[in-house]
């Protein structure tokens, strides 16, 4: 740990010194040398210096001011490292050029906020390499019928193809975390998993699905306020009975809900 700078765990802030997960973290999004790399909350530059070795360019997005002076002086001109200050909530990535691979150990506080945003951009990315809690990682991968399978996997599935590289103990990072850490992969889908006609009210009739999870659809989905005929005729329309609880449905079969229950 640097001696002038202190953790801030309002930041999320907890430093990966361990060499071994560093590359394992590397190697598992397959950076190679012609790759541009998205690098969110680069912290002490620990990941960074591995990625900046593999890689053909390195954007590394630090909200930490007292961070940026430091990591500058390191990464210099020349270095293929550009350091960006700026809140990865609110930076344009739109403005990206190319494709991208993202690589992270995100900050936990704000890793699904992060994640979402970073769904909305996906053209840009080939794939996403992520640090993230233990949980949230599980839920992420988990499929139907699991009982982490929720909201989160809907979301994430629909648009790429997850996948649990390897888990991370507290003892790895500085100072610890709380909790345990998983890292995964997301590779962007070039279509998503279900064809759906309409992708925000696809997202809403999840989003009610899923907010009682321990109810049956019937009762879940009444939240949407849909015409009784409509829900009456489901089963036969799409073979998906109003007895069966969201966390049984595919991501296909919640495209096939939510096509049949468009207003
Ligand atoms: N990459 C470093 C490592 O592996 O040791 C640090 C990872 S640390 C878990 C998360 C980093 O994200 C911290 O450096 C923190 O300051 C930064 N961070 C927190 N919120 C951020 C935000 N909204 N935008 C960009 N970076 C953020």
């Amino acid at each position: 740990m640097n001696n002038h700078i202190h953790a801030k765990k309002s930041l999320g802030q907890n430093f990966l010194k361990d060499p071994h997960y560093l590359n394992r973290i590397v190697d598992a999004a397959r950076v190679e040398q012609m790759d541009q790399v998205l690098e969110i909350g680069p912290g002490l530059g620990d990941l960074t210096r591995v990625l900046a070795a593999r890689a053909g360019a390195v954007l590394a997005i630090e909200l930490d001011d007292r961070l940026i002076e430091l990591l500058r002086s390191e990464f210099v001109d020349g270095s293929g490292v550009t350091i960006v200050h700026a809140d990865a909530l609110e930076y344009p990535f739109e403005t990206l050029a190319g494709s991208w691979k993202v690589v992270a150990n995100l900050p936990y506080y704000i890793s699904t906020p992060i994640i979402q945003r970073l769904l909305q951009f996906r053209r840009k990315f080939s794939s996403l390499t992520l640090m993230l809690q233990k949980e949230v990682a599980e839920r992420i991968v988990s499929s139907p019928g699991g009982k982490e399978y929720g909201y989160l996997s809907v979301l994430v599935q629909y648009f790429t193809q997850p996948r649990m590289e390897f888990f991370v103990p507290p003892e790895a990072f500085s100072p610890r975390p709380d909790v345990d850490s998983a890292v995964i992969t997301l590779v962007v889908r070039d279509e998503p998993a279900a064809a759906v006609n309409d992708e925000q009210f696809f997202f809403r009739v999840v989003k009610a699905a899923f907010s009682q999870r321990r109810k049956t659809l019937r009762n879940s989905l009444r939240q949407l306020g849909l015409p009784k005929e409509k829900t009456d005729q489901l089963l036969s329309a799409t073979g998906i009975d109003l007895g069966r609880r969201a966390e049984t449905l595919t991501v296909v079969e919640f495209g096939r809900l939510a096509d049949f229950l468009l207003p």
